[in-house]
């Protein structure tokens, strides 16, 4: 066995992003840096900027974050008035004309529906309120509610109208929500929003769902850490990314355990219960909102099928965490940390020192 799949065996990862040197506090400057952290999208939102004289990168950070917010509006499955909503609403009944952002949104989660056979799959949302993953109301549903409403889970039930910009659910009951890629599509519209404006480096992070674009004041690119998914102050792998997008899915970002059993807010659509086989996915893609389902998918499939997929895609690499803390890293990473995979072998345990993977 390699020593990269060795230390591949020992590590447990998970995703969180460290700008290293580099405070998050609101317009607090670190060299030419200045970071900002608001709170959106139901998780802190992050950005930094580099190479800009303050007056502009304040001016452009405050669009990015206007840019957020929107989509948070136009993205909550919460709002009455939404077009969402009334896609949901007029399920079974009749199309809903959107507009042509909502309306690539729900076509770009068809293809990631497509690619992962149906393991991202916007229609779970029916699913969702059975659960309330995020409320006080966290029951486990009995199997005959789930099994019930299943047969309302099915992205290939979701017609789209290229020529009117229609959407409509064939189902009565059918509804969707894109939580799955909500986050990384702002990141990405935000990291937009600054290039526009003139910025030429930068972070910007929704939950640990970023895109670095640029590099750092000394050339170096950005290094996202990859955390313990069973201790989130443990920095374990570093990423070395310029101009690209990490994301991560894991078991611990909204859960319950009850009697011993770990309740999580990713669904598997095939079963309606959350997904098994991996404590965490990271993805790493050229865009955020793909790095975002992918992670989701792959999550979903699990260790070995999930693998295929990340292999499968170009330009899409992946780190897999599985059940027992076993990681496996797609082949275009390597380990090349050589101390790390010198330890024991056993179960699941805190790894002390960074690992560096790197990209060949
Ligand atoms: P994570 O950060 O762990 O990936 P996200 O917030 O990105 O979590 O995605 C979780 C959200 O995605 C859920 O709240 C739900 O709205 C949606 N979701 C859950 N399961 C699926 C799935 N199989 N396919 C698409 N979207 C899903
Ligand atoms: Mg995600």
């Amino acid at each position: 066995m390699s020593d990269c799949r060795r230390l591949r065996g020992r590590i447990l990862l998970s995703l969180f992003l460290t700008v290293l040197c580099c405070s998050t506090s609101a317009g607090r400057a670190c060299a030419e840096r200045l970071a900002f952290e608001r709170s959106m999208m139901g998780t802190s939102v992050e950005v930094i900027v580099c190479g800009a004289a303050p007056a502009v990168a304040e001016e452009a950070v405050e669009k990015a974050f206007g840019e957020v917010k929107r989509i948070e509006r136009k993205l909550s499955a919460h709002r009455k008035d939404s077009e969402l909503s009334e896609i949901n609403r007029e399920a079974g009944v009749k199309c809903v004309e959107v507009d042509e952002e909502m309306y690539r949104l729900i076509e770009a989660s068809k293809v990631f529906s497509v690619l992962s056979s149906g393991a991202f799959d916007i229609t779970v949302q029916c699913l969702a309120g059975l659960w309330d993953f995020g409320g006080p109301e966290f029951h486990v549903p009995p199997p005959s509610r789930v099994k019930s409403r299943l047969d309302r889970v099915d992205y290939r039930k979701i017609r789209l109208g290229k020529k009117d910009s229609t959407v409509f659910l064939e189902k009565a009951g059918m509804a969707i929500s894109l939580g799955g890629i909500a986050k990384g599509y702002a990141v990405d519209r935000a990291v937009a929003v600054l290039r526009a404006s003139g910025i030429p480096a930068g972070v910007v992070s929704a939950g640990g769902d970023l895109f670095a674009f640029g590099r750092k004041e000394n050339g170096a690119p950005w290094k996202v850490g990859v955390r313990n998914p069973r201790a989130h102050d443990r920095n374990i792998a570093l990423l070395p990314v310029s101009n690209m997008a990490v994301a991560t899915s894991g078991d611990y970002e909204r859960y319950r355990i009850l009697d011993g059993k770990r309740y999580h807010h990713i669904i598997d659509p095939r079963t309606g219960y959350p997904g098994e086989g991996c404590m965490s996915v990271t993805v790493v893609a050229d865009n955020a909102m793909t790095a975002d389902a992918l992670a989701t998918a792959v999550f979903v499939l699990g260790p070995q099928a999930g693998m295929a997929l990340l292999e499968r895609l170009p330009q899409v690499e992946g780190i897999i965490v599985d059940e027992g803390g076993k990681i496996s890293a797609s082949s275009g990473m390597a380990g090349v940390d050589e101390g790390a995979a010198d330890e024991q072998p056993g179960p699941p345990h805190l790894h002390q020192k960074d690992t560096v993977l790197e990209w060949k």
